[in-house]
């Protein structure tokens, strides 16, 4: 996998640089916003990670001028902290995905490896973490591979907590997603239906991180590992 590293911090470019070498990427550095735009407008990369910041050229006129050239490589942007709206117009300018500074390594590596596979993915309609499968066009849910019963609200959480594998979701944004606006925004509704979903499944998929929501890892052994 080749990816293009565009930031012009050099201690945190470094750091990113260290990291992705270390997971296994072949990392392409640029630290100017038109040699970045040029290599990604000239060159096939498996993924962008694209700092908003630049000089020369920001990163949202890279990214706009790339969308606009058709040019579809997944692209994560790095935001700065708590700013909500340039996390706004990155994804309408075409970022798959944002991470605001400061960040984890582990997590920019954990959202890199979703962004990569759902690329890899997208012919796939079918979602798996270990023995659990979504069928995201026939809106069914296996496990091992017998079918499993889900009402739409259940198919619904589960297959927005299977799309965002690896991230840890808030219940309100959960609640958000899958009741919409016509609910109260402190039910517990998602406790119920997580509650419900669970049992469905049988097996220990969905995570609960206290205080912070809950998660699918992207990690199956993890995902599963109250299996063996
Ligand atoms: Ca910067």
């Amino acid at each position: 996998m080749r990816l293009l590293l565009i930031e012009d911090e050099d201690g945190i470019a470094k750091r990113i640089e260290r990291a992705l070498t270390g997971a296994g990427y072949l990392v392409e550095r640029s630290s100017d916003g038109e040699d970045g735009w040029f290599r990604g407008d000239s060159e096939n990369f498996d993924a962008v990670i694209l700092d908003l910041g630049l000089p020369q050229l920001d990163g949202l006129q890279i990214l706009k001028r790339w969308r606009r050239a058709d040019r579809h490589m997944p692209v994560l942007i790095l935001t700065a902290r708590g700013s909500w709206m340039e996390r706004v117009e990155g994804i309408d300018a075409g970022a798959d995905d944002y991470l605001p500074k400061p960040f984890q390594m582990e997590e920019l590596l954990a959202r890199l490896r979703a962004l990569l596979r759902r690329a890899a993915g997208s012919a796939d309609s079918v979602l798996r973490t270990g023995s659990v499968t979504l069928d995201t066009r026939q809106m069914t849910v296996t496990v091992d591979g017998a079918a499993i019963d889900f009402s739409q609200l259940e198919f619904r959480l589960l297959s927005y907590l299977m799309h965002h594998r690896g991230r840890v979701i808030s219940q309100l944004e959960l609640t958000e997603h899958v009741y919409g606006e016509d609910i109260e925004r402190d039910s517990n509704a998602v406790e119920v239906l997580i509650a419900r979903v669970r049992r469905k499944l049988g097996v220990d998929l969905i995570k609960t991180r206290r205080g912070f929501g809950y998660t699918i890892p992207a990690d199956e052994r993890l995902a599963l590992d109250a299996e063996d």
